[in-house]
């Protein structure tokens, strides 16, 4: 057994020991922070984070009490097990720690990797839902996940993946067969594969895309297009990560609610 870390058993922790709030940040406005996470990151003594809740909720952590363990100078990731490791240290050192993430902290945030080591590590933890954008991203731009007339089912998949890899975890067929909504994640680089894939698997060249780039940030984006036509689109408008795909009826330009939603001054844009 290396040092420091006993495989669970609460005896062996120090009587002193943290604890980790896992925490949704939601998808970047800090007015979608739940009130019980902006308690926990008022009170907390060290916020570990990504980029991801964006330059609005990480600018109002003091910069003493935020650690970065997303991208490291020269565009590599921090490793996940050094993010585990780094969590239960701190534990044990005594200190209330948030790991605060973007969106919900279970929806392909890797939050269910680090419950998991938690628990086996004995430490203390509890799970904060937040508002995830892959729900609010879509409303934000004025599309609803579901409608009663055109999507009785929406599916959230990762686009992260090679979809030509034969063992491709995200079975493109059937998400095509079940005519609701699809929502991915991650999927800017990879979406003329998975347009591709989803043509081939008989749905329509029209059905209606949206891309949501930087969802409830300031400088937030919609890009609409349908299957044939959103790669261009997205080149046209340079659309970068973190962006949402929604494909399907839904995204159907809907002018009257858009219009509400831009022209609407409790935004406080001055659109
Ligand atoms: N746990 C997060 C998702 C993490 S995976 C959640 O529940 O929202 C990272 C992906 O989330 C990004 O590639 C992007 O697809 C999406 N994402 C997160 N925040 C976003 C935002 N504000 N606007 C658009 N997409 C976002």
């Amino acid at each position: 057994m290396s040092e420091g870390e006993n495989s669970g058993g609460d005896d062996e922790q120090p009587s002193d020991i943290g604890t980790v709030s896992l925490v949704g940040s939601g998808p970047g406005d800090p007015d979608l922070l739940t009130v019980k996470a902006a308690e926990l990151i008022e009170s907390a003594d060290v916020v570990l984070h990504d980029k991801l809740p964006g330059p609005e909720i990480l600018g109002r952590i003091p910069e003493e009490k935020r650690e970065d363990v997303g991208k490291r100078a020269g565009g590599e990731w921090t490793p996940q097990e050094y993010t585990n490791r780094r969590l239960v240290e701190l534990a044990r050192e005594g200190k209330s720690v948030v790991r605060l993430k973007g969106g919900d902290p279970f929806v392909f945030g890797r939050g269910g990797e680090e419950a998991e080591h938690l628990a086996e590590a004995g430490i203390p933890f509890e799970v904060v839902p937040g508002v995830t954008s892959a729900i609010a991203g879509p409303a934000v731009a004025g599309i609803p996940v579901t409608h009663r007339d055109h999507a009785s089912s929406v599916s959230f998949v990762t686009g992260h993946e090679d979809p030509t890899k034969e063992e491709s975890a995200v079975d493109w067929d059937a998400l095509a067969a079940t005519g609701g909504t699809i929502v991915v994640l991650m999927g800017v680089g990879k979406l003329p594969a998975y347009t591709a894939e989803l043509r081939d698997a008989g749905l329509d060249g029209d059905t209606p895309v949206a891309l949501v780039e930087r969802a409830t940030w300031p400088d937030m984006r919609v890009a609409t297009g349908t299957l044939d036509t959103i790669v261009d689109v997205r080149d046209e408008a340079g659309i970068e990560p973190p962006a949402i795909t929604v494909i399907g009826d839904v995204a159907a330009p809907r002018d009257r609610v858009v219009e509400f939603l831009e022209n609407d001054e409790r935004r406080g844009d001055g659109a």
